[in-house]
């Protein structure tokens, strides 16, 4: 017999996007029922770190949600305390002149945009970060970035009026009339509900496979490496401006480049490493203490810090660095919000807020058509 009560919504997951998308269902008034075969935030989201940004996303339809999101988040921050939201704002530091003139070109277009973005010159740097490198070539300010603890954030959203079901794995879907979604079947029974939300990160390729349409989720490995608690030596969050170049790059290899920030318990969070490896979970010791080095050329005084543990992870990628949002009109009453690779914690609540109004009918808070989740069909397997 099954122990699931139906509701009018079904989320697959509770990660940051699931939960968001079930935050924002409740609000709108819907009966939501989030159900995970781990924990909360047992997936890529209990994995991640929690930058919220825009410093690095270009002029585009990803730069709008992360907009969009960063507001609500701040909002959200008001309503509720228990997710160490900081709006700590960002650093991108260039190492050379060309670094610097591209940044200062990125800024120019992400300003038209709604960003607010400072140029600081070499000798300003260490205003912002007085333990900074000397000799680097000056950088970029973004006052906007800001940052959560994930799977607190996570837990905060479904503490908000969803029924939550850890240890339910979801093994296919109901299907009535015209081939509607009309619920999921489950490892402890079968839910109905009136549409269904895949929002199972990483594996929600697999999850929309139940569902007979194919989606190009891959996972995208990561590394962090978190330090012992020291006072606040790193104000912002400080990157290379290599890694915007990262982050956009299709190549499967292992990338990284520095990304370090501190949090309000004092370890400070060193990353950001990305390469397509499958789920491989190897610890390859060489990545470890590259992420080290270069975070040390970016803070030298981090070369007397301790490592007390790392962790990894895997994003949910894209092939077209886009999420993946909105009804499937090829299984109808199934909706997707996936594929958010290494933004997803900074894109949950825009995301929530797009898959509420889609599952109300209400118009959207802006055009998604690029996040449409049929868009993958003429891309080559
Ligand atoms: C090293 C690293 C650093 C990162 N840093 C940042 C950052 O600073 N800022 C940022 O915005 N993002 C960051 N990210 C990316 C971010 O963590 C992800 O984009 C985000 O967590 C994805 O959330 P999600 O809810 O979509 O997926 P997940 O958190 O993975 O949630 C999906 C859930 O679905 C469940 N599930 C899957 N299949 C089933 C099934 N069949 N039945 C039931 N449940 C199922 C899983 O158990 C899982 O809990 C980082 C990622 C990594 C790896």
């Amino acid at each position: 017999m099954s122990e699931l009560r139906s509701s009018d919504v079904v989320v697959i997951g509770a990660g940051v996007v699931g939960a968001a998308c079930a935050h924002f269902a409740v609000r709108a008034g819907l009966s939501v029922t989030v159900l995970d075969r781990g924990p909360v935030a047992g997936g890529t989201t209990g994995a991640g770190e929690g930058n919220l940004l825009v410093s690095d996303k270009d002029p585009g339809p990803e730069l709008t949600l992360a907009l969009l999101s960063l507001r609500l988040w701040s909002e959200l921050a008001l309503e509720r305390h228990d997710f160490e939201y900081e709006a700590k704002g960002g650093l991108i530091v260039a190492r050379g002149a060309a670094e610097a003139v591209t940044a200062t070109a990125t800024a120019a277009a992400q300003r038209t945009c709604g960003v607010t973005a400072h140029v600081v010159g070499p000798d300003e740097l260490h205003a912002y970060e007085p333990h900074l490198a000397r000799g680097l070539a000056g950088g970029t300010y973004y006052p906007q970035d800001a940052q959560v603890q994930p799977a607190l954030a996570a837990a905060a959203l479904l503490r908000t009026g969803a029924r939550v079901r850890t240890g339910v794995t979801v093994t296919g879907f109901l299907r009535g009339r015209a081939d509607r979604v009309v619920g999921v079947r489950t490892t402890h029974g079968d839910l109905t509900a009136g549409a269904v939300v895949n929002a199972a990160g990483t594996w929600a390729g697999e999850v929309a496979a139940l569902a007979r349409v194919p989606l190009p989720i891959l996972p995208r490995r990561g590394f962090v490496l978190v330090t012992e608690p020291l006072p606040a030596l790193v104000r912002h969050k400080v990157y290379a401006a290599a890694y915007s170049a990262d982050v956009a790059s299709d190549d499967a290899r292992l990338a990284s480049s520095a990304v370090v920030e501190g949090t309000p318990s004092g370890p400070i969070l060193i990353g950001a490493s990305r390469e397509r490896v499958g789920f491989e979970r190897s610890f390859p010791v060489p990545v470890l203490r590259r992420l080290a080095a270069q975070a040390i050329e970016l803070f030298p005084i981090l070369a007397d810090a301790s490592i007390i543990r790392a962790y990894q992870g895997f994003r949910p990628y894209c092939p077209d660095h886009l999420p993946v949002l909105g009804p499937d009109p090829r299984a109808p009453g199934l909706l997707h919000a996936c594929g958010h690779e290494g933004a997803g914690v900074g894109l949950a609540p825009a995301t929530g807020l797009l898959i509420a109004q889609a599952l109300t009918g209400d118009a959207p808070e802006f055009d998604p058509t690029p996040f449409d989740p049929t868009r993958f069909a003429e891309v080559p397997a």
